[in-house]
């Protein structure tokens, strides 16, 4: 069936569960996730279809049907499932993806991992995206391609359909030129790139990021630069960018630039955070706290986040506070990637050894200054702690957004609750006013979290307010109309052109 928009999403938009030796296809856990977001814009469309992959064993004769009609709360629409063999899966997202881009688009250049990656495999995958989605998408449809592992996407599709308007959205950070150059395959995904009516990012300084490394392998013009608003400007925070570039043209085509920071479900957590059942488990959380601070720590093991530093800075403050003993415990959330990568084994490793570290140093047999857990927390639970928790201690070294800051601020729906947050990670152009610190600055670290743990509740309340207003105003919700607004335009630029063009046609003939 023909669908006037295509969303390509390396992941699937559902949860498949195995009930009785059948596959049944549930709506995923958490209404608080970017797949809902991305189903709703389906509301609009007069069909929508979502290509993502799935593993087969033999993929030129899958096991399952490729494409399914699904029904649920956002509609009807068509799933187109890529049939991947392991092998393939392995190199373009574990290998590919995970140990040379992940690296370079965070600025960890010393990780770059370059001799594994089978680039004619990366090419396979993008080019088999690339003909599920066109074989999808009806006549001028809008296709909306997401993350860094589709690079190659919109480059493959404008040759197979010139007649497609195509988006791309980032959900990691972009690097500047130096570091994105690293890539020895970078003038082919910038070309890619530019075959795409507009890019979309987070922040500004992404987007500038972008055109600078497009400028500096191509003839790009910038045709148009924008003042960032105002509220997206905190003086003297790292990732502050004051100008960006909107529009972009390149071999007689125009590209948009879009900064479009996304947000979270403000009015769901809202709920959660005020359900009976959450407020008895953050009492539960309380008591057992006795008069001791928590401070709550949450994130997925992976370098960029910042947790061994984060520990190693926890135990600098024991040992230079005496006084905070037996008054304050960290509780450590660091998610397991479970890849069986060296690289998340060695950090994990790493939080695993400062934890045991601290605990050996300074614990007693009634106080465990860090609980460190390494599974994840089902979503309504991690709220019960976000509005237990006296300090969101959230550092990474550099982070694309980080929803859990804006989470932890949507649920303190009391008001009360510090916030500290690394200026690395995206979502600080926007929560200036939580404890902004650098994680690479012991200084830095050590006072911020000193700076939590004393401040006075006026402070913390004064503060709370403008992070729970400045979150509000970019929720989720604002996500998904600022860019339903772009893609509307796009179309309408389009049916422009089309016209246009029919009646210049007319004119010659
Ligand atoms: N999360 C969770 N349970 C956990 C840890 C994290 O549900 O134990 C969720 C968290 O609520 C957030 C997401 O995982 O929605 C992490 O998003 P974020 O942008 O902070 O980091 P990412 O992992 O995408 O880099």
């Amino acid at each position: 069936m023909s669908s006037d928009l295509v969303i390509v999403y390396h992941r699937q938009p559902y949860e498949e569960v195995e009930v009785n030796g059948k596959t049944e296809l549930r709506e995923n856990k958490s209404p608080n996730g970017i797949v809902p977001t991305l189903k709703s814009f389906f509301g609009a469309a007069d069909h929508g279809a979502w290509v993502a992959w799935k593993q087969a064993d033999d993929p030129s004769n899958p096991e399952f049907e490729q494409i399914i009609e699904v029904e649920d709360d956002f509609g009807k629409y068509s799933v187109s499932r890529l049939p991947l063999s392991a092998h393939q899966v392995k190199e373009f997202y574990h290998v590919t993806s995970k140990e040379a881009f992940w690296p370079i688009l965070h600025g960890f250049r010393e990780r770059f991992n370059y001799d594994p990656v089978d680039w004619p495999n990366f090419r396979e995958v993008n080019w088999a995206f690339a003909e599920a989605a066109a074989a999808e998408a009806a006549d001028g449809a809008m296709i909306w391609v997401h993350d860094y592992n589709l690079w190659l996407v919109p480059g493959y599709l404008r040759k197979m359909r010139p007649d497609l308007r195509i988006a791309f959205f980032h959900h990691t950070p972009f690097p500047s030129a130096d570091m994105f150059n690293i890539l020895p395959w970078r003038k082919e995904i910038i070309e890619s790139l530019l075959n795409c009516d507009v890019v979309g990012f987070h922040i500004p300084r992404y987007a500038a990021n972008f055109v600078s490394a497009a400028s500096s392998l191509l003839d790009v013009e910038v045709l148009r630069r924008e003042k960032v608003s105002d509220d997206m400007i905190f003086e003297g925070t790292a990732l502050t960018e004051r100008r960006v570039p909107t529009l972009l043209s390149w071999e007689d085509r125009e590209i948009g630039v879009s900064v479009a920071p996304v947000g979270v479900d403000v009015k769901y957590i809202a709920e959660c955070a005020t359900e009976q059942k959450t407020l008895d488990r953050a009492a539960e959380i309380r008591e057992e706290m006795g008069d001791s601070q928590l401070i709550l720590s949450v994130g997925r093991t992976d370098y960029t986040k910042g947790g061994a530093e984060q520990l190693e800075s926890f135990e600098r403050l024991l040992e230079s506070n005496k006084d905070l003993h037996g008054k304050v415990r960290l509780m450590h959330v660091s998610v397991s990637a479970n890849r069986g990568m060296s690289a998340y084994e060695e950090i994990q490793n790493d939080i695993e050894a400062a934890a045991g570290r601290i605990n050996g140093r300074f614990g007693t047999l009634d106080w465990h200054p860090v609980a460190l857990i390494s599974r994840a927390i089902p979503f309504t639970d991690l709220v019960a702690y976000y509005r237990a928790a006296d300090i969101a201690w959230i550092t990474p070294l550099v982070d694309g957004m980080n929803l859990v800051a804006k989470e932890y601020v949507s649920s303190r729906v009391d008001g009360d609750g510090v916030l500290v947050l690394s200026e690395f990670a995206g979502a600080a152009v926007e929560m200036g006013s939580a404890v902004i610190t650098n994680p690479f600055s012991h200084k830095s670290m050590d006072e911020a979290i000193l700076t939590a743990l004393k401040m006075p509740e006026e402070e913390r309340r004064a503060r709370m307010e403008l992070l729970r207003n400045a979150v509000a105003r970019r929720d989720i919700a604002a996500w998904g109309d600022q860019l339903e607004a772009e893609f509307g335009a796009l179309k309408a630029a389009q049916k422009r052109r089309t016209f246009h063009s029919a009646y210049h046609y007319g004119a010659q003939s």
